[in-house]
Parts: C-alpha cells; sequence; structure tokens
C-alpha cells in the first residue's frame, strides 16, 4: 500500500504530531505514528486530508514523502545517514571502522591473544562467536555462555567493544547484558522472532544478509528491527550464494552501492566468510570500502591451523597488520581515514 508520509523532525513537538493525529481521526483516516529516533513519521493514506490542515498544524517543520510505503530505512528519512555507536567506535560517520577477531571464541588464551592483535593494528571493535550457528550438527557449536565471560575480559584487556552472535530470541536479553552489539548472522536473517527481540534489546545490530536474501529482502528484515525502535543497525554483506564454487560464496558488491543509495543504514562488508580464502581478504575489503562500506567484519585468529572454526579463512597476526597498512591509504584517497579507538 503506498501512502503519503508526513515527516516531522525532532523540532516539532509530540503536541503537534498529536494535532495531526487528530486531524486524520476526526476525518475518518485514523493512521499509525512510527518513530525513527527522534524523528516522528505519519502516513497519510489521502493526500487532501493534508491541504484541510489549520496553518497551526502546518506551521511546523515537515517534510511530505509522496506515494511511498512506510520504510523505516528509506534513506529520504534520514539523509544524513545513520551512525551506531558500538561502545566508544562510531560506525557511518565517514570513516572506516574495522571489527576483526575469530570466528569464534575457543579458549582464554586464544580470545585474548587475537584480541591483543586485532586492537595492535587498528581494529576498533572486537568479534566473536560463542553460539555458533553450524551447518553441521556434529561440528564445534561454540562455547556457548562460558564463552561470554571470555569476550568480557578480552574488552576489558583492549577497550574494545565486542560484538557477539544471538541465534536464539531467549539469549537475547542475557547476551545484551555483556557484549556491546550483537550479530544475527545470514541464516537467521529472516528469524522475525529473533529480529524483534534483538529490536527491543536497543544494542547495536549487525545484520549479515542471507546467502539466499535479496538487496530488498535485507532492507525488509532491517525493517523488524527499526520498528522496535532500534535504529543502530548495520546492514552486512558477507556473500550470497551463486554458481562460482572458486570463492565460498560471491561478495555482491552491488549490494553495497544499492544500501547506501536507499537506506541510511551504514553498511559492513566481511570479506572473510564471502570470500573464504586468507587471500581473498585484502582485494576484497579494498573493494568494499571503495564501494563505499563503512566497515569490515573480518576473522582473525592467531594460530589458523588450530581453529575449531573457520580456521581456513582466518588471517594469521601479520596479515591483519598488512591488510590495514593497505586500507588506510586507500581511505585517505577517498577523503575518509580509518577509525581508531577512542
Ligand atoms: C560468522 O560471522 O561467524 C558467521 C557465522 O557468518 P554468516 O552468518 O555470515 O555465515
Ligand atoms: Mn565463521
Amino acid at each position: 500500500m503506498t501512502d503519503t508520509l508526513l515527516v516531522f523532525d525532532e523540532t516539532v513537538t509530540r503536541a503537534d504530531v498529536e494535532g495531526w493525529i487528530q486531524l486524520l481521526e476526526s476525518a475518518g483516516a485514523p493512521t499509525e505514528m512510527y518513530r525513527l529516533g527522534d524523528t516522528h513519521i505519519l502516513p497519510v493514506s489521502d493526500v487532501d486530508l493534508i491541504g484541510r490542515a489549520g496553518p497551526e498544524l502546518v506551521a511546523p517543520t515537515h517534510k511530505v514523502l509522496r506515494n511511498t510505503e512506510v520504510w523505516m530505512g528509506r534513506r529520504e528519512l534520514r539523509p544524513g545517514g545513520t551512525e551506531v555507536s558500538l561502545g566508544p567506535t562510531t560506525i557511518g560517520d565517514g570513516s572506516v571502522a574495522v571489527i576483526a577477531g575469530p570466528c569464534a571464541v575457543e579458549s582464554q588464551a586464544q580470545t585474548l591473544a587475537t584480541a591483543a592483535v586485532v586492537a595492535e593494528h587498528g581494529a576498533v571493535g572486537l568479534r566473536g562467536g560463542v553460539f555458533k550457528p553450524r551447518t553441521s550438527p556434529h561440528s564445534f557449536q561454540g562455547l556457548q555462555w562460558d564463552g561470554l565471560d571470555l569476550l568480557a575480559e578480552a574488552r576489558e584487556r583492549t577497550g574494545l567493544p565486542v560484538v557477539t552472535e544471538v541465534i536464539d530470541p531467549e539469549h537475547v536479553k542475557r547476551l545484551a547484558a555483556v557484549v556491546d552489539g550483537l550479530q544475527i548472522g545470514a541464516r537467521n536473517m529472516q528469524n522475525f522472532a529473533l529480529l524483534t527481540a534483538v529490536g527491543q534489546s536497543g544494542l547495536p545490530v549487525v545484520l549479515k544478509r542471507g546467502f539466499g536474501c535479496t538487496v530488498d529482502e535485507t532492507i525488509a528484515a532491517a525493517e523488524y528491527l527499526l520498528l522496535e525502535g532500534n535504529d543502530q543497525v548495520v546492514l552486512c554483506e558477507r556473500g550470497i550464494r551463486s554458481f562460482e564454487p572458486a570463492s565460498r560464496f560471491t561478495l555482491d558488491l552491488t549490494a553495497v552501492a544499492l544500501w547506501k543509495q536507499r537506506t541510511h543504514l551504514p553498511v559492513i562488508v566481511d570479506p572473510s566468510h564471502s570470500g573464504g580464502r586468507p587471500e581473498l581478504v585484502e582485494p576484497l575489503s579494498l573493494a568494499a570500502v571503495a564501494a563505499g562500506a563503512d566497515a569490515l567484519l573480518i576473522d582473525v585468529h592467531v594460530e589458523p591451523e588450530k581453529a575449531l572454526c573457520d580456521g581456513n579463512q582466518a588471517l594469521r597476526p601479520q596479515q591483519f597488520a598488512d591488510v590495514m597498512a593497505r586500507l588506510a591509504p586507500l581511505a585517505a584517497g577517498l577523503g575518509r581515514h580509518m577509525s581508531t579507538a577512542a
């Protein structure tokens, strides 16, 4: 259904918006109010009703978007873009932010050593799965709750905010009490109960695109988070399944450009899960930043040959340092800079 959207910025008071709601109700066209941060959005089904509003309603600043559906992620609602605060790190402020770490938290030694390496070379966030959604039930499923304390310890040692994947709506509150950001994995992008629970947590979310899902389906999945009042959403391109077996998945940089054009949400690219090989991480990272990505999500492991999960795609410490060194001049050439730990 297409409507006309009345968009009120933060200078418009709730009372002014209520005035519009009453006008529409009394005209027999009740509406529902949506909120994106401090912006209020009112869909109006009959555009002629707008002309009936008195000057006291028209005067407050508002914008009219014609013939558009309510999509909270649409760029026009926040042309300047959304900034996502992950602990002390900001994603979407024009800088290039790198979140790195092991695919899975495996042990105290592995987690702390990897965290120290990624912090040393300029990562501004630490990734690490404690609940792993594995294709085979016989594969390592993560340390689960025991891994959570290790992430907290790594944050304490390095100062890096931590992001971990959540696979069950029942886990959201307990994870959110400890971590700085939640990841929704590709396999769960359309787990709507999970999206709603994560939206309600209010925590920053890395929403990974399902590898069989379209650009617009990803935007629709983000809508579940946004409708819960959580605008701290980062869209993640992590490769889609194609006919090409030479890489684990096919990195779709078109999605990066389209999401940047069509939504106000920051975009992160995962060159590790898409390429599936360490030697692809650097070229895919450079290409992602050139295509407009705000951030990168990179698998790093101090001993990839011993990794319990995805060791064949993780960068060794020196390889990670090399990628970071190549990214800095590219960012500068684009008039951007690498995000630095606050
Ligand atoms: C991950 O980031 O560890 C992961 C499981 O990724 P994806 O959901 O993209 O496969
Ligand atoms: Mn992985």
